[in-house]
């Protein structure tokens, strides 16, 4: 492979490895173990596996190197480690690096279960975590320390989209030799310019816009050889998060459309921003991509596009929201995202149910706010929609 090729040819031929049949599309090794011709090649290669033999799927298997080289080239990274579900990614990269006494500085507008694995799990373990407000340089500074190890955040915040500036709290993390964990799911690898910017490690769900038709769980951790090889790898491979072959053959066979499906889905997800700015039912209209949004400067910088996901809040809170759920058409009500098909959610009620009022009201979280995944579908037909829908939720505008 070459590295000069552009991102939509790493897309459909990096990675790449062929069996003796020379097969065109990628085939799934639907194998835990690998048949050693002795027992002294058995023994070098537990001493010592190269660079393409393999031992026990845990550990690695064909068809997932094929997922890593792929999204490494993607994404710019010497190496990556392809995970069970997103989730495996987080606590994996966190988890291998970590030890009782260290300090971690996180945002803290995340995703539930990245909250769960910061606040109750690492804590259990004796690290300590401080949260900041991500878009906040100043909250950064001030809870930085020496003895900070690394910092974790959402590089766009579920479900507000606020944008934290990667290569400003880079910098800031960098002067105590902090790791940078950038989890950049929304920002999506085809934006991602996240290693570029100053990210030590960068995380996906596989889940979302790499699968992009809902179909498998999984995840992935990309980094320098040394900390994917020598930190992650270890304890992935003994620890049990490892991607089934199968799950990343379906994220492979994602991986060669998702230039033209995120493409797609961010140029729809401006159309709909700008058709709904001025929308009497709607008190915000938030789309990191539209000229409106208060980053936008900063969002152009670090990816171009604004992404594939709106925040939408009704004028009426809660009972304005579920009106305008119950009467969409086209747009399904769920609460993954990426998907080809549009996808609408209530945070409130479903993925953040669970937070006290208080810190759904400091996060943004407001009882009219719905969450678009916008999908692959027709600009046109998710405007009509999602119009005809906030008439039915409007009532009394
Ligand atoms: C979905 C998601 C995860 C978790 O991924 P799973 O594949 O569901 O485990 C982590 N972070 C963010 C931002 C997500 O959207």
């Amino acid at each position: 492979m070459s590295k000069d090729w552009k991102t939509r040819t790493k897309l459909v031929h990096g990675g790449t490895r062929r069996s003796q049949y020379n097969e065109v599309s990628e085939a799934i090794f639907l194998t835990q173990g690998f048949v050693y011709d002795t027992a002294e090649a058995a023994e070098a290669r537990f001493l010592q596996a190269g660079p393409d033999e393999f031992i026990y799927a845990r550990y690695g298997n064909p068809t997932v190197a094929m997922f890593e080289d792929r999204i490494a080239a993607l994404e710019g990274t010497e190496d990556a480690f392809a995970t069970a579900s997103g989730m495996a990614a987080v606590s994996g990269a966190l988890t291998a690096m970590l030890k009782a006494g260290d300090h971690v500085v996180a945002a803290r507008a995340l995703f539930g279960s990245c909250l769960y694995v910061l606040e109750e799990v690492l804590t259990r373990f004796g690290v300590e975590v401080s949260f900041v407000d991500g878009t906040d340089l100043g909250q950064w500074r001030a809870a930085i320390r020496p003895e900070t190890r690394a910092v974790f955040f959402e590089s766009i915040a579920n479900p507000t989209l606020d944008v934290v500036d990667i290569g400003a709290v880079a910098e800031i993390a960098h002067e105590v030799g902090a790791t940078v964990i950038v989890d950049n799911v929304f920002a999506t690898p085809v934006f991602s310019r996240a290693v570029e910017q100053g990210a030590n490690v960068v995380i996906y769900s596989a889940t979302k816009h790499i699968d992009g038709q809902g179909r498998a769980l999984g995840g992935v951790i990309l980094g320098t050889r040394e900390f994917i090889r020598g930190t992650v790898e270890p304890y992935m491979k003994h620890t049990g998060g490892s991607m089934s072959p199968f799950n990343a053959w379906i994220m492979l066979k994602g991986l060669e459309t998702i230039a033209l499906r995120v493409n797609a889905q961010a140029d729809g997800a401006l159309a709909i921003a700008d058709a709904l700015q001025d929308h009497p039912a709607l008190a915000r209209v938030i789309y990191p991509g539209h000229p409106a949004h208060a980053q936008a400067d900063l969002v152009k910088r670090q990816m171009g596009k604004g992404g594939t996901v709106i925040a939408l809040d009704l004028q009426g809170g809660q009972e304005a929201a579920f009106r305008f759920l119950n009467a969409l058409e086209v747009v399904l009500i769920s609460n993954n995202l990426g998907d080809a098909k549009s996808i609408a959610t209530h945070p409130a009620t479903t993925t953040h149910q669970r937070l006290p009022e208080d810190r759904k009201a400091a996060l943004g979280i407001t009882p009219g706010l719905v969450r678009l995944s916008v999908g692959i579908e027709a600009p046109e037909d998710l405007i009509a929609d999602i119009l005809q829908a906030l008439g039915a939720a409007g009532g009394k505008q």
